[in-house]
């Protein structure tokens, strides 16, 4: 299951209790006032944390509160504040108030947190009301209760790079071969309608991720239901991999299907073809691809071309280096912990 769109309740703390108290002394019948205010609540908070890759866990856990803030006590006690409770989110949800629709945050980057519901304030206890015309105030303050609201969220971004290729031009192998390269790889498998994400673990503790997004078929831009969920899914990758098959099995052409694809693209979108993109010119291993190579080159001089062989192994370790660089390159050196 690949869940990318769901609704949470969240409900912030209540503020504490004002306290209504009067000092009790030896000898001192009649003490002033002396209850403590009540402690704040707790705020509801999301965070973007790396390890997400998905809202799966919020759909079956949509509910959730903060502490309330403790309630002041008498001996001028102050009730202490309400532990405020964080959601860990994927980076790219977007969240949105769903009585209003209105966006109340885009959370587009690792560690980026945010208050989507204020814990509420606490009361004042009696020793405030004390004045020269009232020594005995009984008054104190309830406290405000906590913000209350039902989120939308939605993820915007799946993955760092989205595979765009025909059906066998290797995207699976390719994203199979960069998980072996480095140990510590998580493939997130889903069924074949929903995009499998490899997450790619490198050893200065940076870390990017591939989608290899099912659905982009010759013709497939007249089907609408699977051109549209393709296309929700590569809309939501941050850079584009061209996969071509370079070893031209069955007669077909490396630089033929590159044009199509960008065709294919447009006809989905209108556009997205001027994203940032690299091409990734695979099966390097078959002698016929060296030719083809070099007339792909020739023909497209804009975008980089990497040479790969994504079964036998070659170039896949120089490829994840590539790919930390073109993300160093299209958004600024990121710090990942
Ligand atoms: P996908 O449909 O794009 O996911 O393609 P796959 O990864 O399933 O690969 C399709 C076929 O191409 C499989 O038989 C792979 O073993 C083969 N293949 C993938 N990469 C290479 C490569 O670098 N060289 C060769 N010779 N074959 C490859
Ligand atoms: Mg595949």
């Amino acid at each position: 299951m690949f869940v990318d769109k769901t609704v949470i309740h969240v409900k912030a703390g209540d503020g504490g209790k004002g306290c209504a108290s009067f000092r009790r002394e030896k000898y001192i019948p009649k003490g002033g006032p002396d209850g403590g205010d009540g402690g704040d609540g707790g705020h509801i908070i999301l965070e973007t944390a790396l390890g997400q890759q998905n809202l799966n866990d919020l759909m079956f856990n949509p509910r959730y509160e903060a502490e309330r803030g403790v309630g002041g006590k008498g001996k001028s006690l102050n009730g202490r504040r309400g532990k405020n409770t964080t959601i860990r989110v994927p980076v790219g949800t977007v969240v949105r108030d769903m009585e209003t629709g209105e966006v109340l945050v885009d959370l587009d980057a690792p560690k980026m947190s945010c208050i989507v519901a204020r814990g509420g304030k606490g009361g004042r206890g009696n020793i405030h009301f004390a004045s020269s015309t009232n020594r005995v105030p009984r008054e104190y303050e309830p406290g405000t209760p906590g913000q209350e609201r039902d989120l939308e969220l939605e993820l915007k971004t799946i993955a760092d790079f989205g595979l765009v290729g025909y059906p066998n031009a290797g995207k699976s192998t390719l994203i199979g071969a960069l998980s072996n390269a480095k140990p510590k790889t998580a493939p997130y498998p889903f069924t074949t309608r929903h995009p499998v994400i490899g997450v790619v673990d490198c050893e200065d503790m940076r870390r990017f991720s591939i989608a290899d997004i099912p659905g982009l078929i010759d013709g497939a831009s007249e089907n609408v239901g699977l051109g549209h969920e393709f296309l929700r899914h590569i809309e939501r990758t941050r850079v584009l991999i061209y996969v071509l098959d370079m070893a031209g099995i069955d007669g077909r052409d490396p630089l033929d299907d590159f044009a199509h694809l960008k065709v294919e693209l447009e006809a989905y979108m209108k556009g997205i073809t001027k994203r940032p993109s690299i091409i990734i010119a695979n099966k390097m291993d078959v002698p016929e691809a060296e030719d083809n190579l070099k007339r792909l080159r020739r023909k497209v001089r804009k975008l980089e071309i990497f040479p790969v062989s994504a079964s036998e192994g070659y170039g896949m370790e120089e490829f994840g280096e590539v790919l930390l660089a073109v993300l160093d390159r299209y958004e600024g050196p990121r710090q990942w912990s």
